[in-house]
Parts: C-alpha cells; sequence; structure tokens
C-alpha cells in the first residue's frame, strides 16, 4: 500500500465524515473489523470460528496500534495471494466506486441519519410487573431488557421487576 493510498482514502472520507468521526478510532477500527469479517463470510468462514478467535485474542495482551495496521496489511495481501487477486487494483476500483458522486451522497445521507438517530435520547418508560403503579422512564442503555420485556430492575416502591410499557 503506497503512501498514496492513505492520502486518496483521507481525502474521501473528509469529503463525508464530519472530523468529529474522522478521529473516532474505535468506531474506524470497528468499521475495519466489519469489513474483514465480511471478507471471512465470503471466504467460507464459519461464525463460530470467528466468536472463538475473538475471546483468543481478547485473553492476550493488548497490542501497538501501528503493528497491528502492517499486521492487517501483511494477512490481507496473503489472502489475495491465496484468492490469486491483485490488493491493489481491488483498492482502486473501489476508490474509483467510492467517488462516485451518488455514492458519495449516498454515505452522506447514511451518515446524517444516523447523527440523528444517535444525537435523540433513546428513553423507555418501565411499568412495576405488580402493578403497584409505580413507572419511570429510563436512559433504555442503562436496563438490560429481555426479549419478553421484562428488565433487570426493580420497583423503587414494591421490589417486583419492572416491565417495559412503552417508548419513551
Ligand atoms: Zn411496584
Amino acid at each position: 500500500m503506497s503512501s498514496y493510498s492513505q492520502v486518496a482514502v483521507a481525502e474521501w472520507l473528509r469529503r463525508v465524515f464530519t472530523p468529529a468521526e474522522l478521529a473516532n478510532v474505535p468506531e474506524r477500527a470497528l468499521r475495519a473489523v466489519e469489513e474483514v469479517i465480511e471478507l471471512a463470510q465470503a471466504c467460507g468462514v464459519d461464525r463460530q470460528a470467528i466468536y472463538r478467535l475473538v475471546d483468543y485474542v481478547y485473553e492476550r495482551p493488548v497490542g501497538q496500534p501501528g503493528p497491528e495496521i502492517a499486521g492487517s496489511f501483511v494477512t490481507l495481501y496473503a489472502v489475495a495471494e491465496a484468492l490469486r487477486l491483485h490488493a491493489d487494483r481491488e483498492f482502486e476500483q473501489e476508490l474509483e466506486r467510492i467517488n462516485q458522486p451518488e455514492v458519495i451522497t449516498r454515505v452522506r445521507r447514511r451518515q446524517a441519519e444516523k447523527r440523528e438517530v444517535t444525537a435523540r435520547p433513546v428513553q423507555v418508560r418501565l411499568g412495576c410487573s405488580d402493578v403497584c403503579g409505580f413507572a419511570l422512564l429510563v436512559d433504555r442503555a442503562s436496563v438490560d431488557i429481555t426479549t419478553t420485556g421484562s428488565t433487570n430492575r426493580r420497583c423503587d416502591r414494591c421490589g417486583a421487576i419492572m416491565l417495559v410499557w412503552g417508548d419513551g
């Protein structure tokens, strides 16, 4: 990967993301993981193998971003080699595709929608399952909610399990 590649990607990023989004390292890293998982899926890697690998990696010492980026490139080129694909050519084609005006517009719109969703306070209305009448509004992120709508929160009045009564 030449430094031209990084400059070209940085230019594209600046066209679609805000500076804060660009600087969000965990978010950028997660998007990289998503792409590599898609690559693994396309190569026939079993889902369970990925789960096991996540546990294995997280139980080992944490590395440094620089060498890990280098390792990512080496392994990506190795996959391309095994597939007999020309990685740099694939990159050039993708860069051309994402720089098309309609793609830029679509990505920008999706980012704007994402920003709107994250800006909205997400709250849920909880009610006491023992119908003592107690109800309250809480941040959705602050409670564990099961698929049946019960929560890990207990009623402040009677101590019974709280149920989700609706959206805030
Ligand atoms: Zn209650």
